[in-house]
């Protein structure tokens, strides 16, 4: 994994106690006023979301940053792709920053822009056919960059459709970075067979594809996934159905396609708390996705509807548990002190591509599950 240095913060920060951190984020947060925006993704800790002024998952954080005209620092609590896409959407002035560097994705770093330039030539060498390039938001700000440059665009688990359509209107053939089964779930969920798609890894030679098979493929699907979302199985499915028959069970489309195909419903992490949040009392549901989000809303349901995780096991993003009020207090203190510690800049041309490719996907906003039993 690529992984950015973080040093060590002062030893002071663990000596404080969780109300001190909490009394100076607090002070913080007065202090700046509408000139700090502090965004939590869904999925951080509760002693993270308590001092976010705005909450969302990657599309809407992503939305949200590029509404923030005065604001003149915006604080991520989130990992490192998605303050690069903060950066690239917010105007020059606004710094964005994160609170840990070591705060990355395992999925983004599946896949590099040496790794994408390879496939690409090779890809478009060999197929008559146009070629669009689509990447999942989770991935670094270059390969949004390369996705922009040529005609492509990012997605998000929650307008993953709509991208395909769009790129299935400009071109023949699309290549999904860097989620397989986000990829997979969305283009069966249109219709297209598995048969259509095939896997490109490009740890093997050749991607571990012949030119016939790169040929004859309508998706090329990326070898990435989220190591989160892989630990959801069928196995488990089956386990609820059998405890609970009436148990439903919703899951996120980073989820492999046998399990989505077990699942009642799949969609985007905004769209799972939008479905729990309309769902009516007394109904029980297994969720398959990241276990922060998931514990929340069972104790914001307690007693009128049952929420569990799908996996009897912690399915926890150990990156984006690295930030936490130390680090966030850290990061204010240093900012209070005049000093911008953890700006995270996309460089102007990359930024410029990368632009492209995400103006093209808050376009194409619209929830829609992505697949359905
Ligand atoms: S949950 Fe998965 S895709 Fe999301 S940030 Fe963590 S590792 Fe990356």
């Amino acid at each position: 994994m690529v992984m950015l240095y973080q040093p060590p913060i002062p030893a002071e920060y663990s000596r404080l106690s969780e109300p001190e951190l909490a009394d100076r984020i607090i002070a913080h947060k007065k202090t700046f006023g509408d000139r700090l925006v502090i965004l939590g993704h869904h999925y951080q800790q509760d002693d993270i979301i308590r001092f976010a002024d705005l909450t969302g998952d990657s599309l809407k954080l992503s939305q949200l940053a590029a509404e923030q005209k005065n604001a003149e620092f915006v604080v991520f609590c989130g990992v490192h792709f998605m303050a690069e896409s903060a950066d690239v959407l917010t105007d020059d002035n606004v710094a964005v920053l994160l609170p840990d560097l070591s705060a990355g994705c395992s999925m983004a770093d599946m896949a590099t822009l040496d790794q994408l330039e390879e496939a690409w030539a090779r890809i478009a060498n060999l197929a008559d056919a146009k070629v669009i390039p689509i990447t999942y938001v989770n991935s670094a700000a270059s390969i949004k960059g390369f996705c922009g440059q040529h005609d492509g665009a990012c997605c998000t688990s929650s307008n993953a459709r709509q991208i395909l359509e769009y790129a299935l209107s400009r071109g023949e053939k699309v290549i999904f970075l860097p989620d397989q089964h986000l990829g997979r779930n969305t283009a069966y969920a249109m219709g297209y067979p598995l048969e259509t798609m095939v896997v490109y890894d490009p740890a093997t030679e050749n991607g571990g594809l012949t030119d016939e098979q790169l040929r004859e493929a309508k998706f090329i699907l990326w070898n990435g996934y989220c190591s989160v979302h892989q630990l959801f199985t069928e196995q488990q499915c089956d386990e609820v159905r059998q405890s609970d028959p009436l148990c439903k069970i919703i899951v996120h489309p980073e989820c492999k396609w046998e399990v989505v195909q077990k699942a009642d419903q799949a969609g985007s992490t905004e769209r799972i708390v939008k479905v729990l949040d309309e769902a009516p009392e007394g109904s029980h549901w297994a969720v398959g996705t990241e276990i922060n989000l998931v514990n929340r809303m069972a104790n914001q349901y307690t007693g009128r509807k049952l929420v569990q995780s799908l996996a009897g096991l912690q399915c926890l993003c150990t990156t984006m548990y690295r930030i936490d009020p130390a680090h966030l207090a850290w990061c204010l203190d240093e900012l209070a002190a005049g000093r911008v510690v953890n700006r995270i800049m996309v460089d102007p041309e990359t930024k410029k591509n990368a632009r492209i490719a995400l103006r093209r996907m808050l376009d194409h906003v619209q929830s829609k599950p992505v697949a359905t039993k």
